[in-house]
């Protein structure tokens, strides 16, 4: 295969130019990280199934009209996304408390929140990704006001949206992340939903169980990563029911 040019590597993708102008490659790595990279390790099959779990997110917000980066998948490590100038912030939507949040203001643990909460953090990792106010954005110019106004009824969207879908397979969608790119057409600059949705970036928990199925198993060394990641892609029909949980060579991709 002819060497392609590497744009941009973080902690859980690598970038790649595209085919055609305008278009990247996003490669999901098995790297998982935590606390700032404080934490590491290699969790084998979890690029596979986040590159899968994304996709089936991406595809589920353009079915509701919800503009995302995803164009196709093209293998089981990565995706073909638009190219987006990048907002560098965090959009956390929080339905129940958990994290950061927990630390900050006191809550119970696990507690509803009156209604979806929405936090802004500037993607800074020397920083550590501090929370900022909706002034901070605009007087440092991190978005413009009408874009303050779209991240955040767009990730409502994707909160009802991924609530709904994460419900009828028997799971809580407690808080997630999003971050999102401004695109051009026709000389007119619209936002769409960029990065991934993944398990590494939103908190799920069982219904019945209150079983933790995302990234905290790692942060919290509650067992298996990659067995919580199979069992969401599971229950949402990605892999088939009788997939071996750890052997993600031989995942049995459902379509
Ligand atoms: N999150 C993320 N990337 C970050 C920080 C947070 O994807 O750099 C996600 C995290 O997985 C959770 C939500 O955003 O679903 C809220 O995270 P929180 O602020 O509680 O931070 P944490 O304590 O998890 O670092």
């Amino acid at each position: 295969m002819a060497r392609r040019k590497k744009i941009y590597e973080g902690k859980a993708k690598i970038l790649y130019a595209g085919p055609e102008p305008g278009t990247i490659v996003q490669y999901f790595k098995d790297d998982a990280t935590a606390n700032n990279a404080e934490k590491k390790a290699i969790v084998e099959g979890k690029g596979v199934l986040n590159n899968r779990l994304s996709e089936f997110f991406m595809r589920g917000l353009s079915n509701v009209g919800i503009p995302n980066h995803l164009v196709r998948r093209l293998n089981m490590r990565e995706q073909l996304v638009r190219e987006a100038e990048m907002i560098p912030l965090e959009v956390i939507v929080r339905n129940f408390a958990a994290g950061s949040i927990v630390k900050r203001l006191g809550l119970e643990e696990g507690s509803k929140l009156p209604r979806p909460v929405i936090e802004f953090c500037l993607k800074n990792d020397e920083l550590g990704d501090p929370l900022v106010t909706e002034d901070h954005v605009i007087n440092f110019g991190w978005a413009a006001p009408p874009d303050l106004e779209d991240m955040v009824s767009m990730a409502l969207r994707v909160n009802d949206f991924l609530s709904g879908v994460m419900y009828g397979v028997g799971i809580k969608l407690v808080d997630f992340k999003l971050e999102f790119g401004r695109v051009w057409e026709d000389d007119y600059p619209f936002l769409i939903v960029a990065d991934e949705i993944s398990p590494d970036c939103c908190r799920f928990r069982d219904v019945k169980t209150e079983r933790k199925l995302d990234k905290d198993v790692f942060r919290e060394d509650l067992g298996s990563l990659s067995e919580a990641y199979s069992e969401v892609a599971r229950r949402l029909g990605i892999i088939a029911a009788a997939a071996p949980a750890t052997k993600h060579s031989k995942l049995k991709l459902v379509r």
